[in-house]
């Protein structure tokens, strides 16, 4: 299939883009850099920068002629979402609308998009949270994805573009940006690595659904061809403490210093973590790699990067 994947410079979408290359499919990237990095671009893919606003993008959907679009790009920043509102909803909903408008203009089939399971369902009111969970989005980042999945809906409904959402949990792995505020395992990976002093927000016995982000790729291209019109959770089903986290990185990365413990991040949900039960049913999907597993392996990236 001929696939557009927005955000492919980034975290998450660079290992999508590579999970796509591996399976077969030709790959085309549109990111603008401003948070990935052309490193982390597959090299058999086509690389556009561009930002997804861009109404010029319409040239390359008039030339490629894609088959799926797999949608990363998003301002996932919960804490910069409160200070930038605007910002939030002009990327993450109407970007995410150019791409619809475009997608449904040049005959494009499907439409898979990254959603957040973290930030749409508000503090849980049951555990785990499962897709039938009100949705109740807290911050301008939560209510900006939820918009699109919207929008997916009717754009099925009245132009029959297909669609599957995934909501995604905590993604953690290799490529993650350890200087950001989010991303707790990279940060503290780096951080230990360099024998900086790691600081826990709050008690650190929030608890969080890790996923590692190479079972995410997977998820994604699962739903290229499965999925139609369906919301997914994709998560583990378990909530892991940060002060687990902290203890099994430490380990891992021979940390010699004590954390100490800071004030806890206001408006941050507390406890979420996701039934995927529905992905594992109808997607085939399920969280293989073990959280060991994962911590090791993306401490072993950041071990290589930093002695590059
Ligand atoms: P990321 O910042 O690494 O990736 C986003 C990419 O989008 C970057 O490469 C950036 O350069 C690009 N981008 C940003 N604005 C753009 C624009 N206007 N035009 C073109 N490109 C633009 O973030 P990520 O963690 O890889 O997140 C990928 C997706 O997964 C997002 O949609 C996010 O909401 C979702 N998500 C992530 C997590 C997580 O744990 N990381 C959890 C839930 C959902």
């Amino acid at each position: 299939m001929k696939i557009l994947v927005t955000g492919g410079a980034g975290f998450i979408g660079s290992h999508v883009a590579d999970a796509l290359v591996e399976a077969g499919h030709s790959v085309v990237v549109v990111d603008d850099l401003s948070t990935g990095r052309e490193p982390n671009l597959n090299s058999r893919a086509k690389f556009q920068k561009a930002d997804i606003r861009d109404p010029g993008l319409e040239e390359l959907f008039a030339r490629e002629r894609f088959d799926v679009v797999v949608h990363q790009v998003a301002k996932a920043n919960v804490r910069e979402s409160m200070q930038q509102p605007i910002l939030y909803a002009d990327v993450n909903v109407l970007g995410s609308l150019n791409l619809l408008e475009l997608a449904r203009k040049h005959g494009v089939r499907k439409f898979v998009y990254a959603s957040t399971g973290g930030a749409v369902y508000g503090e849980p009111q049951y555990l785990p949270v499962d897709e039938a969970h009100p949705i109740n989005a807290l911050d301008p980042y939560g209510a900006s994805k939820h918009h699109v999945e919207h929008y997916l809906y009717l754009y099925r409904a009245n132009y029959g573009l297909q669609y599957t959402v995934l909501r995604y949990p905590n993604v953690y792995g290799p490529r993650q940006d350890p200087y950001g505020e989010a991303g707790v395992v990279a940060i503290f990976t780096n951080q230990m690595l360099g024998r900086k002093q790691v600081t826990i927000n709050g008690t650190g016995e929030q608890q969080r659904d890790f996923v590692y982000v190479g079972d995410i790729a997977h998820a994604n291209v699962m739903s290229l061809e499965k999925g139609d019109g369906e919301i997914y959770n994709i998560g583990s089903g378990r909530g892991t403490s940060i002060n687990e986290i902290y203890d099994q990185l430490r380990e891992l990365t021979e940390y010699p210093l004590q954390g100490t413990y800071g004030p806890p991040k206001l408006g941050e949900v507390y406890r979420v973590y996701l039934d995927a039960r529905k992905a594992g049913a109808q997607l085939g999907w399920e969280a293989a790699t073990r959280l060991d597993a994962g911590l090791a392996k993306t401490v072993e990236y950041f071990r290589r990067a930093n002695s590059q």
